[in-house]
């Protein structure tokens, strides 16, 4: 009995419009993190049968350590894990720099629990109970994406920012941040090392028109320091005077 059908037995299946099969499938090497050993041996295998490679990580921090030695096309990643959830995987997966788009399972049909697992940095999700049909194609949607396309987070030193959910961390710290010190943190995020202008700043990040107001620049800017430095005993951002400011690449 091939792995498909096994798969059928053992989960749940209705027959999924999404199936649709193509002729030749691109060869994956997926990671299965998936601490229900008898369900991730079979999506192995089942993977295995489609002629994709597949490994099997038990626990969040094996997973971690095989994603840091081989790169995978695509990561299926279960949420509930024993210890380190799949969300914290995500997280320090992304954190880490290593961008395989990740496939998060998730038992849960709760909006939130999905808007956490994107926010954590997963590209997609699939509720289980799911069809392996509709896990495979998934998995082809997600492989035909270069991994490094499109972080959704930020990152410079140990500062992250997560421009779609609004949200910045230093270290493991969130961040507390205004719309506009927000706004001001990203531009600097997105330009490292870089020396940005009083005038530049005011330009990106505010949307009126300030004529001759550069001091309410300065004045963010120390608001900026209070949350972003200061508690934190660094100084990432400097000042570059008579032109500007800048955060260090290292932040
Ligand atoms: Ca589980």
């Amino acid at each position: 009995m091939g792995a498909r059908h096994a798969f059928r037995r053992l989960s749940i299946v209705k027959p999924s419009a999404v199936a649709v099969f193509e002729a030749h499938n691109t060869a994956m090497r997926v990671l299965v993190v998936e601490d229900e050993v008898k369900l991730g041996k079979l999506l192995v295998r089942g993977l295995g049968e489609e002629g994709h490679i597949a490994d099997l990580a038990e626990d969040g921090t094996r997973a971690i350590g095989m994603a840091r030695a081989m790169q995978y096309d695509v990561i299926l990643l279960d949420v509930m894990l024993p210890g380190l959830d799949g969300y914290g995987v995500c997280r320090r997966l992304r954190r880490d720099g290593i961008w395989s788009p990740v496939l998060m399972l998730t038992a849960r049909d709760a909006v939130e629990d999905r808007v956490e697992g994107l926010d954590a940095g997963a590209d997609d999700y699939l509720m289980k109970p799911f069809s392996f049909e509709e896990l495979l194609a998934r998995l082809r949607a997600l492989g035909r994406r270069a991994p490094r396309e499109r972080p959704s987070v930020i990152e410079v030193g140990d500062l992250r920012l997560n421009p779609a959910a609004h949200r910045a961390w230093r270290g493991e710290v969130e961040l507390d941040l205004s719309a506009k010190e927000f706004a001001l943190l990203e531009l600097f995020m997105r330009h490292p090392g870089a020396v940005l202008t009083r005038d530049q700043l005011l330009e990106r990040a505010w949307d009126i028109a300030f004529e001759n107001r550069s001091n309410v620049v300065d004045v963010y800017i120390r608001y900026l320091r209070e949350k972003i430095d200061r508690p934190f005993g660094a100084d990432s951002l400097e000042t570059v005077r008579g032109v500007g400011y800048r955060l260090k690449a290292t932040a």
